[in-house]
C-alpha cells in the first residue's frame, strides 16, 4: 500500500487510479504526504505543492532537464499553450527559450482546485523538446486576476468608450470606472471614434472627466490616429480591454496586435505569432454556438503579442460590470472625488469610522459634485446585495484594495498585500462565482468520478 499512514485510514480501501476521491473532499489542510505520494512516479521541483502559488518562478538552475518555466498564452479545452521563458542551463536547451509547448494540466492541480489561467507563470514538466509537449505541474505567484475574461497577471486595463455611436453615458461610464477601480489593476480611460465629433465635444469630455479625476486618451481606430500615447503606455505589459458593446473594443484589439514587424530580439513574440493559429481558429466555432456569448467564448482567451513587447488579451472584458468586488465601504474609495475630499480634509476625518458619506453631520464628504447621485445609487444597490449575501451566506466580503497614486497622477487601487492571508480566504469566496463557471465542467467530471468510485466501493 502507499505510504500515507495518516490518510490511509480515511480513504476507502481502493486500488483505483491514484487519488480515488477528489482531493477537495478531504478536510484541509491536506497532508503533504498525500500530495507527494500522488506524484511519486516523476521527479518534481522541490518548490512544488502546496507553496508554489505564493512564490515567483525558481531560477533556471533549479530546473530539471525535463522542466521549464513559461507563460500560459492560450487555453483551449484541456490544452494550454505555454511560451517557454526559462530552461535549465547546460543541457543545450537554450534554443527552446521563446518556443511554444502544447501542454496539458496535471490532474492533481485540478483536484486541489489550483486553476491555471492564461497569463499565469507555470512550471512545465515531462517536457518532450522534440515534440514540443509538456505537462503543467504547478502555477507560480499570481499578481492579479481578471475574471472576465479570465486572465492572470494583467498589468493594465483599457476602459474603452466612444464619443459617438454610442455616445458616452455618465452613469454607464461611472459604472465601468468603479468596476475598473475595484479590480486593483491600473487602468487608462480611452475615448474612441474622435473623428465623429468636433473639437468642442472632445474638450467637453476631457474637462468633464478631469473634474471626475481622470485624464482620458482620445483616438480613432478607424483613422488610426492618436495611437502613440496608448501604445507607449501598454509596452511590455499585459493588457485587457474592457468597455460596453459597440465602442470599438474588437477593432482596437485588432489594431494594436502586431501582425508584422515582430522585433528580432524577442523570439517569444515571433513564435506566438507563428503559432497564433493553434487555438485561434477553434474559437470562432465555439462563439457561434451559444448566441455569441456564454461560457465557451470567455474560456478560450489568448494573449496576443503587441508592438513594443507585451500582450493583449484577444477577448474584451466586462460588458456589464457586476460590481461584485465593491463593498458598501470600499465604494467610496473607487471615486477619485471622494478620495480627494478625504485627503484635503486630513487630518480631520468623518466622525464615524465606517462613514459611507451620506453627508450627515460629521461627514467631511460634501454632496456638491457631479457624480454624487451615481455614488448614492450604487451605494443602494450594493447595500441590497450585501444584505442578500448576509442572509444567504451569513458573511460579508471585505474591501480588499487600497489606493496609491498611479499613472498620470490618478489614484489607483492596488491589492492590499498585507492582508494576504485574510484576503485569500475572502477572495476565495468572492471569486467563487468567477471561476465557478470554469469549475462546472471539472465538477461534472469529478462528480461522475466520485459516483463511479462509490459504486465500485459498494460492490466490494
Ligand atoms: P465592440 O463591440 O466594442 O467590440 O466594437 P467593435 O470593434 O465591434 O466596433 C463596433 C463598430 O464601431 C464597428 O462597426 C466598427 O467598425 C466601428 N468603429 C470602431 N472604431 C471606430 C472608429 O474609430 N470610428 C468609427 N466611426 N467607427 C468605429
Ligand atoms: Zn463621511
Amino acid at each position: 500500500m502507499l505510504p500515507f499512514p495518516s490518510t490511509a485510514a480515511a480513504l476507502p480501501r481502493l486500488r483505483l487510479p491514484p487519488l480515488p476521491i477528489p482531493l477537495r473532499h478531504y478536510p484541509f489542510p491536506l497532508p503533504l504526504l498525500l500530495l507527494r505520494g500522488a506524484s511519486s512516479s516523476t521527479h518534481h521541483h522541490p518548490r512544488l505543492l502546496p507553496q508554489a502559488a505564493s512564490l515567483p518562478p525558481p531560477p533556471p538552475d533549479a530546473l530539471l532537464p525535463s522542466q521549464a518555466t513559461g507563460l500560459v498564452a492560450a487555453s483551449q479545452a484541456n490544452f494550454m499553450r505555454v511560451i517557454v521563458d526559462a530552461v535549465p542551463p547546460g543541457h543545450d536547451l537554450e534554443r527552446h527559450r521563446g518556443s511554444d509547448l502544447l501542454c496539458v494540466v496535471r490532474a492533481l492541480l485540478k483536484k486541489i482546485r489550483r486553476r491555471v489561467l492564461v497569463g499565469d507563470r507555470v512550471l512545465v514538466g515531462a517536457v518532450d523538446w522534440a515534440d514540443r509537449r509538456g505537462m503543467i505541474e504547478d502555477v507560480f505567484e499570481r499578481r492579479t486576476e481578471v475574471a472576465d475574461p479570465p486572465v492572470a497577471n494583467v498589468d493594465r486595463l483599457v476602459v474603452l468608450f466612444s464619443l459617438d455611436q454610442p455616445k458616452p453615458e455618465p452613469a454607464m461610464l461611472t459604472r465601468f470606472l468603479v468596476e475598473a477601480e475595484s479590480t486593483g489593476i491600473p487602468f487608462v480611460l480611452v475615448f474612441n471614434k474622435v473623428e465623429l465629433v468636433d473639437e468642442q465635444t472632445i474638450a467637453y469630455w476631457r474637462d468633464r472627466l478631469k473634474s471626475w479625476g481622470y485624464d482620458p486618451l482620445f483616438l480613432s481606430v478607424d483613422q488610426q490616429s492618436g495611437f502613440s500615447a496608448l501604445e507607449e503606455m501598454l509596452k511590455g505589459q499585459t493588457t485587457v480591454v474592457v468597455g460596453p458593446s459597440g465602442v470599438g473594443k474588437s477593432s482596437l484589439i485588432n489594431a494594436l496586435r502586431c501582425y508584422q514587424d515582430i522585433s528580432e530580439e524577442d523570439p517569444i513574440h515571433k513564435l506566438v505569432e507563428q503559432n497564433s493559429k493553434w487555438f485561434g481558429e477553434q474559437r470562432v466555432g465555439t462563439v457561434s454556438k451559444k448566441s455569441g456569448k456564454g461560457k465557451h467564448t470567455t474560456r478560450h482567451v489568448s494573449l496576443l503579442p503587441i508592438a513594443g513587447g507585451g500582450f493583449l488579451a484577444d477577448t474584451p472584458g466586462f460588458n456589464q460590470p457586476s460590481l461584485m468586488k465593491v463593498t458598501k465601504k470600499s465604494l467610496a474609495e473607487t471615486f477619485p472625488e471622494i478620495r480627494k475630499m478625504l485627503k484635503e480634509n486630513e487630518p480631520s476625518k468623518c466622525l464615524f469610522n465606517d462613514c459611507v458619506h451620506l453627508g450627515e453631520h460629521g461627514c467631511v464628504v460634501k454632496g456638491d459634485w457631479e457624480r454624487y447621485p451615481y455614488y448614492l445609487q450604487m451605494l443602494d444597490e450594493i447595500k441590497i446585495r450585501e444584505e442578500i449575501q448576509l442572509r444567504t451566506f451569513g458573511t460579508k466580503r471585505e474591501g480588499d484594495v487600497r489606493y496609491k497614486t498611479g499613472v498620470m497622477g490618478v489614484k489607483q487601487a492596488e491589492p492590499r498585500l498585507e492582508l494576504k492571508k485574510h484576503r485569500r480566504v475572502s477572495r476565495k469566496k468572492i471569486n467563487q462565482s468567477i471561476l465557478d463557471e470554469i469549475d462546472d465542467d471539472l465538477d461534472d467530471l469529478d462528480d461522475d468520478y466520485l459516483f463511479d468510485v462509490k459504486q465500485r466501493s459498494r460492490k466490494r
